[in-house]
């Protein structure tokens, strides 16, 4: 099994590589922003939880994130079997170590974590230009200050946590779409 955790801060390009990366590796995609979503667009109880959070920048509650995850993996136990791209997360060193627990209880681990490292003022260039366009509610000025903050104190660790299991990869996530999803096969085809 190929686990992939695509990694960085908000608007680094997890979305854009993970669809890219499910098409060449047949590997099952899981956003939890996409799961989040689509539980507000259906109207869900779950849905108008996480909304108040996402609008406010804020992370989903950890162990309300975990169980989501796990009805994720557990009703597409088919098609996780050949891999997975987690996509958002983990975004806590909890949820890490819960992620961890999951994959152990299903005889597996995380492959590798793909980083994607982009510098702050582009980060903050491309999700104003996402709300343009998407119209996504969180991603104007003041709330993308709130997520950047959040990604520096909880969920930048990470990369700590994965550095000492030698897990991390780094990619430079600034230029062409292609080119960058050229530095992360390289990296993907490198592994096992
Ligand atoms: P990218 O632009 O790189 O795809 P993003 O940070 O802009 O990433 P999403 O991953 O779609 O956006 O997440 C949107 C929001 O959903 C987050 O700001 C947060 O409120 C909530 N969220 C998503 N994943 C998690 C998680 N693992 N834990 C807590 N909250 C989460
Ligand atoms: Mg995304």
């Amino acid at each position: 099994m190929l686990n992939i955790v695509i990694f960085g801060a908000p608007g680094s390009g997890k979305g854009t590589q993970s669809d890219k990366l499910i098409e060449k590796y047949r590997l099952f995609h899981i956003s939890t922003g996409d799961v989040l979503r689509d539980n507000i667009k259906r109207g869900t109880e779950l849905g108008a939880i996480a909304k108040d959070y996402i609008d406010k920048g804020q992370l989903i509650p950890d162990d309300l994130m975990v169980s989501i995850l796990a009805d994720v993996l557990d009703a597409n136990r088919e098609q996780a079997r050949v891999g997975v791209i987690f996509d958002g997360f983990p975004r806590t060193i909890a949820q890490a170590q819960a992620l961890d627990a999951m994959l152990a209880e299903r005889g597996t681990g995380v492959t590798a974590v793909v980083g994607l490292e982009v510098p702050e003022e582009e980060l903050v260039q491309r999700i104003l230009l996402r709300g343009k366009l998407s119209g996504r509610a969180d991603d104007n000025l003041e709330t993308v200050k709130n997520r950047l903050d959040v990604y520096h104190n909880q969920t930048a660790p990470l990369r700590d946590y994965y550095q000492k299991q030698g897990l991390y990869r780094a990619i430079e996530g600034l230029g062409a779409i292609d080119d960058i999803f050229g530095r992360i096969c390289a990296v993907v085809d490198a592994l096992d």
